[in-house]
């Protein structure tokens, strides 16, 4: 079995695990292996073990890597970094899951872009909970007015939220911003309530390498881990 084969047996296990301690079906989760600085090879390796749903950061490298892989077509991309406005047509109509919209201008041109390609694209709705400023995405208290823009936005489906929450080394701290994003979405899904199209429940997209097993325990219904299956990054590749 390959490096990668075994690491990704781990985190299924992990995975598996943390659900059914927190009384919920492993299944309930989605694993999304970050290959984001590592290669096209990496990427198939992990598809050949039976991983179909792969993250990407920056969008020339997305874009060289797919290539490489287009006769995987069965293979799902989400997308997970910030998109420059002028790049976002390159995104739009080809992931599966876009994980940032994360400001309203960005919001305007993505439904620009999926109206003109002709799509509806899968969003989720970028939160930053300790309002970082190096960090990206609308703060607790704007996300009912993000959520009907968002909802008014014929061409943009909102199928939840994701964070970025503070590092920290101990998973035990970052549940606490696990909690909030749990806690917001139950928020935002009684807003919904009733509305034509609202979604039967809001996803979280939470959790990387250091702490899934904690934001599953939270809730989590995709967790974004990179490193623990493909090992450490190379710098990174532009
Ligand atoms: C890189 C990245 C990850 C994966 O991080 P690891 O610590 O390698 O698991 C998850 N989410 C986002 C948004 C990332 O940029």
């Amino acid at each position: 079995m390959s490096e990668v084969a075994a690491n990704l047996t781990a985190v299924q296990a992990a995975i598996a695990q943390a659900a059914t301690e927190a009384g919920r079906q492993p299944t309930d989760v989605t694993l999304i292996a970050v290959s984001k600085g590592h290669s096209a090879d990496a990427v198939r390796e992990a598809y050949a073990a039976g991983q179909r749903d792969f993250g990407e950061n920056y969008v020339q490298e997305w874009q060289e890597k797919s290539a490489q892989l287009a006769d995987l077509t069965d293979l799902r991309w989400h997308f997970l970094g910030h998109l420059q406005r002028n790049k976002i047509r390159f995104v739009i109509g080809k992931v599966a899951l876009l994980h940032s919209a994360d400001d309203m201008a960005g919001i305007d041109e993505m439904q620009r872009g999926a109206w003109s390609a002709g799509v509806k694209q899968d969003v989720l709705l970028q939160i930053n909970l300790a309002e970082e400023e190096q960090k990206r995405g609308c703060g607790e208290d704007d996300a009912e007015l993000f959520l009907d823009v968002l909802s008014r936005s014929p061409n943009l489906v909102l199928r939840g939220l994701m964070t970025l929450p503070p590092m920290d080394e101990n998973p035990e701290t970052t549940r606490q911003w696990f909690k909030r994003l749990r806690v917001l979405r139950d928020r935002l899904q009684a807003r919904l309530r009733g509305r034509p199209g609202a979604p039967a429940s809001l996803w979280l997209s939470m959790g990387m390498s250091s702490d899934y097993p904690v934001a599953i325990a939270e809730g989590a219904t995709h967790v974004r881990v990179g490193t623990a299956i493909f090992g450490a990054r190379a710098p990174k590749i532009r």
